[in-house]
């Protein structure tokens, strides 16, 4: 019988031979060699994804801001 170890990963077990111990925050947990090379294909990519979107959110926030600014200035000229 192959010896087989927990991957906090998959979350599955996998072969012995296919596990690294994996430094986390919590400790070392183990992972298989699969999905740490999948991670570090697609974090800085992920990453990268994140910072577009927290610019394209502060840009909206500061438009919406504007226009209220606006629109309460126009009103105001109105009364
Ligand atoms: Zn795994």
């Amino acid at each position: 019988m192959t010896q087989t170890r927990f991957c906090y990963c998959c979350r599955v077990h996998h072969p012995i031979d296919q596990m690294r111990p994996f430094p986390t925050r919590q400790g070392t947990r183990w992972r298989c060699i699969r999905s740490i090379e999948a991670a570090a294909c697609s974090l800085p990519e992920r990453d990268a994804f994140g910072q577009q979107q927290t610019a394209k959110n502060r840009e909206e926030s500061r438009r919406i801001a504007e226009r209220t600014q606006l629109l309460r200035h126009e009103r105001r000229l109105a009364v």
